[in-house]
């Protein structure tokens, strides 16, 4: 291992000569309790700025095995510790000097989420702890100022390491109560499985946020306060009692008013698959992680999803056991996210009536009356919300703020007035059986076929061989792989541009090593998430060293990206009645 001496040395020696001999100083080198790794050196001043990581021992840093040992409480610990790092990096950034990215210090910053990323990860079994960010190397014009960077590398960065990284000067109450409340949540997801519960508020929460475009809590909002019939008691292993409404499993209406905070409530929900913040007022806002929000998406790309559940007979004679559209309408683009929603094992669908297409949730009586059955190809959402939870086991919360028909389908329904929640099941079960004649002639539903999910994509052959597939992040809204642009913008889970960058990654690493025209999407997703679940979320990336911004994304997430992705081609569909078919297509494919 080099010394950090050595790191210096190199320094003075390419003081003042252009900036490409900048690369002479890549490598690790032993700086104290820390080994600094500069991974990548940029190119000139104006380039991407320098990937530099930091590693620490596990025993050196010193953080209690309670913190390190759990996956749970070892992402808090991590997310923590970037906060932090990230606070002392911030005030040292561009107090070095020069020209284009000179002095600058760039470290992820996490919003609300607590989110595993590559920026900080612990090693599980030694505490081993590794740091990455970015640096811009400094120049003037596009000579090396050495001087500068020493500055960086020896005085800023050292501080910020010795005041974030290690346990014995870090804020050990602040940490503490990081892992208690990791610890109180985790508690809390594993009280929804046994107490049969899909979402759990707790009282005093606060769901508004600041506004549009902030993610924070706001400040004067309302509290939440659970109706009393709803209420169930938890006993957190730190915080103690906490009370909050528990929604049971079965289908679930918001109802109430315009503006009342029916769509706060269930965008709270929405977020409550991930743990939040101290601080953030959604701390006890837990939703069974494989929660999706279901929603119309006009204009996304299908892959031959069997979409017949909720499609049949279009008057194109589309084939609706293989639907495929570049631009799918509102209803086709719903009946698909939820099919592939339950695809991705979902045991919860969200969805908002102003997010909806209105043609897919429901059809009054009138309109079935005047237009036959048989011309109308859609099986509404309300007809297979049931059969959703009983042959599926797969919940609905549903906000309904126009529509009474799904009154008849509710086990329970909930009233926002001036955002407080009140239980009125059976005043609205009552006045919907007073109203009921409308139920007599109810035309007969058809059996629906189980969706068949087995599709097994090939990734295009130019593709495959293609190592410089770039991949670049438009915030959370989309990603780009070279030029395939995934639009994600209506998958609205995803929280954060380092999930999206994230899911970049490994839709370049599916394309390049595991689609290959034999797997099923499952198959690809499940060795996609072992592959990050076993070594890291940068066991993805296959270049010269580990982004400093990735952060892990759900399973959902993975599905919902790789399903959205036109740069994919169809191989083969195997499938109950779906072989001749299948042979068409490809003889298509192949033209
Ligand atoms: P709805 O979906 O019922 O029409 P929204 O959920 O969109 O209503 O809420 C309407 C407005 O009220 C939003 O601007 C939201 O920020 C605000 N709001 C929601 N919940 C609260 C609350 N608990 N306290 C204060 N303001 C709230
Ligand atoms: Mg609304």
């Amino acid at each position: 291992m080099k010394h950090s001496e050595d790191l210096r040395e190199i320094l003075h020696r390419i003081d003042r000569r252009s900036y490409p001999a900048y690369k002479d100083t890549a490598g690790a080198y032993q700086f104290g309790s820390y080994v600094l790794s500069i991974d990548h050196v940029q190119g000139d001043p104006f380039a991407a700025p320098s990937k530099v990581s930091v590693h620490i021992d596990g025993a050196k840093a010193g953080f209690p095995s309670d913190m390190t040992g759990k996956k749970h409480t070892r992402i808090a610990l991590a997310d923590a510790l970037i906060r932090r790092f990230g606070r002392e990096a911030e005030q040292h950034s561009h107090k070095a000097k020069g020209s284009g990215k000179s002095g600058l210090l760039s470290v992820s910053r996490p919003g609300q989420e607590v989110l595993a990323r590559s920026a900080c990860e612990i090693e599980p079994d030694s505490g081993d702890l590794v740091v990455r960010l970015e640096v811009g190397f400094p120049a003037n014009g596009r000579t090396i100022n050495a001087g500068e960077l020493e500055k960086i590398l020896f005085r800023f960065l050292p501080e910020c390491v010795q005041q974030s990284l290690f346990y014995k000067t870090a804020d050990k109450k602040h940490l503490e109560a990081v892992k208690e409340l990791a610890e109180d949540q985790y508690y809390i997801r594993q009280q929804l499985k046994e107490r049969g519960l899909t979402a759990f508020v707790a009282d005093g929460s606060v769901l508004p946020r600041e506004s549009g475009v902030s993610d924070r809590p706001m400040k004067q909002a309302v509290k939440f306060c659970t109706p009393e019939s709803m209420q169930v008691v938890m006993e957190l292993p730190h915080a103690g009692t906490v009370k909050g409404m528990g929604i049971p499993r079965g289908v679930t209406l918001i109802v109430g008013g315009g503006y009342h905070g029916k769509s706060t409530l269930l965008k709270a929900l929405e977020r409550g698959v991930y743990n939040h913040i101290a601080g953030d007022g959604r701390e006890y806002v837990i939703t069974d992680d494989t929660a999706v929000k279901i929603r119309a998406e006009d204009g996304r790309s299908i892959r031959h999803t069997d979409i017949s559940m909720f499609i049949n007979g279009l008057p194109n004679g589309k084939d609706t056991r293989a639907f495929q559209t570049e631009d799918a309408s509102g209803s086709t683009s719903q009946a698909a996210n939820v099919i592939e929603a339950m695809e991705a094992g979902t045991k919860l669908f969200l969805i908002d009536e102003d997010t909806s297409a209105t043609n897919f949730m429901i059809r009054d009586e009138l309109m079935s009356r005047v237009v036959h059955k048989e011309m109308e190809p859609i099986t509404p959402f309300i007809d297979r919300v049931e059969e959703l939870f009983t042959s599926y086991g797969i919940s609905t919360i549903l906000v309904a703020g126009s529509c009474g028909s799904y009154f008849y389908k509710a086990d329970h329904v909930i009233q926002m007035m001036q955002y407080v929640p009140s239980e009125i099941t059976e005043a609205a079960k009552k006045e919907a059986a007073r109203f009921a004649d409308f139920a007599k002639d109810k035309p007969k539903l058809q059996e629906s076929v189980p969706p068949d999910f087995a599709r097994v994509f090939a990734a295009d052959r130019k593709a495959a061989l293609n190592d410089r597939m770039k991949i670049k992040g438009m915030g959370k809204d989309a990603v780009s792989i070279d030029r395939d642009t995934i639009e994600l913008r209506y998958v609205e889970q995803l929280v954060d541009s380092e999930q999206t960058m994230a899911l970049g990654y490994m839709v370049k690493y599916a394309k390049q090593r595991l689609f290959d025209g034999k797997k099923d999407l499952k198959a690809v997703v499940d060795m996609l998430v072992k592959i990050v679940e076993q070594k890291g979320i940068g066991a993805v990336c296959e270049g010269r060293y580990l982004p400093c911004n990735l952060a892990m994304p759900r399973v959902q997430e993975i599905y919902a990206c790789l399903n959205r992705c036109r740069g994919l081609r169809i191989a083969t569909i195997h499938g109950p009645g779906m072989r001749i078919n299948c042979a068409f297509r490809e003889n298509m494919i192949q033209e």
